[in-house]
């Protein structure tokens, strides 16, 4: 399924991102598939939450942008 429903993209597998998640029980067997575009992969990301599915999240704007800079996270 397109992670982003406002893409219009046609679907290609070698750009962007694919990305495959085990939702169910586990053994279940139910696979579910999100994909961004090239475009969408450089402006959003994809995190799993669990109890909340997949979420397309915005990726921080700014090319120097370091993960827990300031913000207290730890990698
Ligand atoms: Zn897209």
């Amino acid at each position: 399924m397109r992670a982003n429903p406002q893409c219009s993209a046609p679907f290609d597998y070698r750009e962007g991102q694919l990305i495959r998640t085990h939702r169910g029980a586990e053994g279940s067997g139910e696979v579910k598939h999100f994909w961004l575009c090239g475009a969408c992969a450089r402006r959003y990301f994809l995190e799993y939450r669990r109890g909340e599915g997949m979420l397309l999240m915005p990726r921080p704007t700014g090319r120097n942008f370091r993960p827990g800079n300031g913000h207290g996270v730890a990698a």
